[in-house]
């Protein structure tokens, strides 16, 4: 994973390699500014040569992936043609917490009514509010927020240039009008894999016509081509390799002539577009309006694009992966690295009482957020020098008045750890932090001691 580096005035310099920042740290050059991602400032140095840095994003409902690439572009003198190459330095997935929001407002929702239906009877309230155009339920306008707090954060950690983003999973309008849309996209292996995903979305991934699953799929012409049929996604089905041989040139009425029903569902499904592939969802647009208005240029990428892009590449899959091939992109390197795991966590509770099961008060919130200078979401290590719970733990500290505190790591909770033990690494910022990969987990080790 790269180390994020800051100049003395605290101004973005590139990121640079682990063992150049542990270098630079031990030579007393440099000091840990951030564990998470591992950040350092270095004392002597004000300015610096930069390349370009493009922040790129694949929003997801539950987990966003982000990529910081440097980018490289070499424009080939024969043809004209530019190619990209993007140099993998973080890896990062945004876990966001939807759900609990949801939950925590529903609690409340739920709270309110009883309180105000208590005291007398009142007439039934509803319809009775506007909401402003683009509106979002707190729940998804979470998801807007952190990811735009973190390419904010990334912008002031990395002299990042552009950023690139997911924004539809299919582009229709190519698809619909392959005639408008250029020579190069009709012969371009992206329009065939597009089309293909798009038709494996839209008619199930199955035969259309005998339903067997699980077999290669071939396109098929639902009026073929030798009898004036058109190769636009409206005439294209998806069959297995034996149907597609013995349909041939036959007309499809007269094909399926003894199962009127399918041939009525296949002519009516054919018509029909996919409804929200063209529908940009409304939190991806949200960001998208909000990463324009950060004055960065903003390039977007389908889904369709993403995936021709890692299938291409031989890149394997996970979030934050799948961000590194958005958009506009010929060559990913390095991609083989750790991802930091953020975990959005909140920053405590708003409601004061904790309920058991049946809504019945079992405690209430301590009015301090701090016991022994330690706060519930600071990262902290705690080596215990004796006893069951012997050794060290990293992680993430839940105080208690008592002074006695649990830490959740990845793998578990260790409950009981005095506040004697504990070091502070981090303090709490609304995020919880693991490192996904054994590499990784050396390099906490050495961000720990660093700091
Ligand atoms: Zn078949």
């Amino acid at each position: 994973m790269s180390v994020l580096v800051l100049d003395k005035r605290k101004c973005p310099l590139m990121p640079c390699t682990e063992k150049r920042a542990r270098l630079l740290l031990e030579r007393g050059k440099a000091v840990v500014l951030r564990v998470y991602p591992f950040t350092i400032r270095l004392k002597d140095r004000v300015g610096g040569d930069m390349q370009s840095i493009r922040v790129k994003i694949d929003p997801g409902s539950k987990t966003t992936g982000i990529a910081l690439v440097r980018e490289t572009q070499t424009i080939c003198k024969d043809t004209g043609e530019v190619n990209t190459k993007a140099a993998v330095l973080l890896l990062f997935e945004l876990q966001h917490r939807g759900q609990a929001i949801r939950d925590a407002l529903n609690q409340r929702l739920g709270f309110r009514r009883r309180r105000r239906a208590q005291l007398r009877y009142r007439p039934a309230r509803f319809l009775n509010r506007t909401r402003p155009q683009g509106w979002l339920a707190p729940s998804l306008q979470h998801r807007v927020d952190t990811t735009m707090a973190w390419v904010n954060r990334f912008a002031r950690f990395a002299p990042v240039t552009a950023i690139s983003q997911e924004l539809v999973r299919f582009d229709t309008q190519l698809m619909q009008n392959p005639e408008i849309s250029g020579v190069a996209y009709q012969q371009g292996e992206l329009a065939g894999f597009e089309v293909k995903e798009y038709l494996l979305e839209k008619w199930g991934r199955c035969c259309v016509y005998c339903d067997t699953p699980n077999v290669p799929l071939e396109v098929e012409h639902i009026v073929a081509r030798a009898n004036g049929g058109t190769n636009r996604v409206g005439n294209l089905t998806l069959s297995c390799h034996d149907c597609n041989q013995r349909k041939g040139i036959i007309p499809v009425a007269q094909f399926l002539e003894n199962a009127p029903a399918r041939l009525a569902r296949v002519q009516a499904q054919a018509r029909t577009p996919l409804k929200d592939a063209a529908a940009v969802n409304s939190t991806r647009w949200a960001l998208f309006q909000s990463l324009k208005a950060t004055g960065l240029p903003v390039e977007t990428g389908t889904g369709g694009r993403t995936k021709w892009n890692r299938t291409r590449l031989g890149i394997s899959k996970g979030h934050a992966l799948d961000a590194a091939c958005v958009g506009m992109v010929d060559d990913v390197q390095d991609w083989n690295r750790p991802v930091l795991g953020i975990k959005a966590t909140g920053r405590g509770s708003y409601k004061r009482t904790r309920l058991n099961k049946h809504g019945f008060p079992r405690g209430y919130l301590m009015r301090q957020k701090q016991v022994k200078g330690f706060q519930t979401g600071d990262a902290v290590r705690a080596t215990v020098p004796k006893g069951t719970k012997m050794g060290v733990h990293v992680g993430r500290v839940a105080v208690r008045a008592s002074g006695s505190f649990n830490i959740q790591m990845p793998n578990g909770v260790v409950q009981g750890i005095s506040h004697r033990h504990c070091a502070l690494i981090q303090r709490a910022d609304g995020y919880g932090y693991f490192v996904q990969q054994k590499i990784a987990l050396d390099h906490k080790e050495d961000a720990g001691q660093a700091a």
